[in-house]
């Protein structure tokens, strides 16, 4: 089934196929990276076809990332994307560095000139799709064996079925990858290759319904393990508890999540209290630094987690698939409306510098803050945060990327 426009359909005779379909770019995956080109490559008149594993309800419920970088913001608004984000995004001026004894408060406007918006992925992806469906562009949810063919020549296209059963074929000028770390796009881009780190730990994330006890996100560092408290709205809050990546969710009832929080975010010491509440989802969250390289081949483009995943501690997965997907249909914008294939062919190098400066601190922040190695390892941690918060060199380095870079640097 076709949701949104219809597509062009030519019909079976030449390709075997039930369904032939063309389009200018087919983009496989309809994640936050997905959907936002699919509207950025609309805003500049070029039509794209949209091939998404999930159903459509499923993509939309998904509870993900929830910090928006500055740019990530101002970029939603210019694509028209921004009046709910506007009207229900909180912004956020910094946030809490805690370890038992101390709590500091970092101010990014101070010390970066910027500020973070609290808005959860949830609701970008639904602002997405809503736009979407008002411009009625077509998209293929449930398909299954997605396939990018002949990426190194100039008519690749993608075979998958559909969820009546139907083997279709889409033909494009270009094939953005957009399918996440698990998607078949990865593994067509020749001669890639991968960087990885895996983290000993994991973290409990827990979705509740409660008020935030906080007024800015608080990241602590405590002999039992990292805790942080987020939120997604006035009336929902997000936690991360540090566990082993092996751990047993069934281990954690409601009573030992909240009396671990609120020991290891220091309420106990602090002589406050955490608001409690009913959680409705707890899900066990590996820890991992990956970037395959180069993010393109041929026709075919890589953008997000397709070709990088970050610990989500610095907050700069879905950021870095927004940076990606601006970069990209900017350079498809050039290339398919004049010609001019000079963006796309930086389009690797440009990215992955901006890609492989978000992981060096996604990797500094989960190393500083979470337990692992041994007592000493423990003193250097505390040395690292206490020197974070005592020395403005330290604190505006921290502010400039957590509060976002430029898109090219
Ligand atoms: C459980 C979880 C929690 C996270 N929490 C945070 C957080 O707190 N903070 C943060 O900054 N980041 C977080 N992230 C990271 C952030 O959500 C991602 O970086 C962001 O979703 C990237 O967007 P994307 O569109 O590139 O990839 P995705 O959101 O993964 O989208 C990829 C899409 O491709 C589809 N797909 C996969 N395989 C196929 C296929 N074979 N055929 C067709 N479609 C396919 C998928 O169904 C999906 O819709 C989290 C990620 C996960 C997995």
């Amino acid at each position: 089934m076709v949701s949104g426009g219809a597509p062009r359909i030519l019909g079976d005779v030449f390709c075997g196929k039930d369904l032939l379909v063309r389009t200018r770019v087919a983009i496989i995956g309809a994640g936050p990276a997905g959907l936002l080109l699919s509207h950025l490559l609309d805003l500049e008149g070029i039509e794209s076809v949209l091939i998404e594993r999930q159903t459509e309800d499923y993509v939309r419920a998904r509870v993900r990332a929830g910090i928006l970088e500055a740019g990530t913001v101002d970029l939603l608004k210019q694509a028209g994307l921004g009046d709910r984000l506007a009207a229900e995004g909180m912004e956020h001026r910094g946030i809490y560095l805690r370890w038992p004894g101390e709590r500091h408060h970092l101010d990014f406007v101070e010390l970066a000139g910027r500020s973070v918006t609290v808005y959860g992925q949830t609701e970008v992806t639904k602002d997405l799709m809503d736009a979407r469906a008002k411009a009625g562009r077509a998209a293929f949810y449930q398909a299954s064996d997605v396939v990018p063919h002949d990426v190194e020549t100039s008519s690749p296209y993608v075979t998958f079925v559909d969820v009546d059963g139907r083997e279709v074929r889409v033909d494009a000028e270009i094939i953005a990858g957009c399918d996440g770390f698990h998607g078949p796009s990865r593994g067509a881009v020749l001669g890639g290759q991968d960087w990885e780190r895996t983290y000993p730990f994991a973290w409990l994330g827990v979705l509740a319904d409660v008020a935030p006890s906080t007024d800015e996100l608080i990241y602590a560092w405590h002999p039992d393990g990292f805790a942080m408290h987020s939120m997604r709205s006035p009336r929902v809050s997000r936690f991360y508890l540090q566990v082993r990546p092996d751990e047993d969710l069934a281990a954690w009832s409601d009573d030992r999540i909240w009396t671990a929080l609120s020991a290891r975010l220091g309420a106990d010491e602090e002589g406050w209290t955490l608001k409690t509440g009913p959680i409705t989802e707890k899900s066990v969250l590996p820890m991992r630094s990956f970037v395959s390289t180069p993010m393109r081949s041929g026709r075919l483009f890589l953008a997000g987690d397709a070709a990088h995943i970050v610990p989500p501690t610095g907050a700069k997965g879905l950021n870095l698939a927004v940076a990606d997907v601006a970069l990209l249909s900017s350079a498809l914008a050039a290339w398919l409306r004049s010609g001019s294939e000079s963006l796309a062919s930086a389009y690797s190098d440009t990215a992955l510098r901006r890609v492989w400066r978000c992981t060096h601190f996604s990797w500094w922040m989960t190393t500083m803050l979470h337990r692992h190695g041994d007592d000493f390892d423990a003193q250097l941690q505390l040395s690292q945060l206490s020197r974070t918060v005592a020395s403005d060199a330290a604190a505006s380095e921290l502010a400039q990327n957590y509060a976002g870079l430029p898109l090219s640097i």
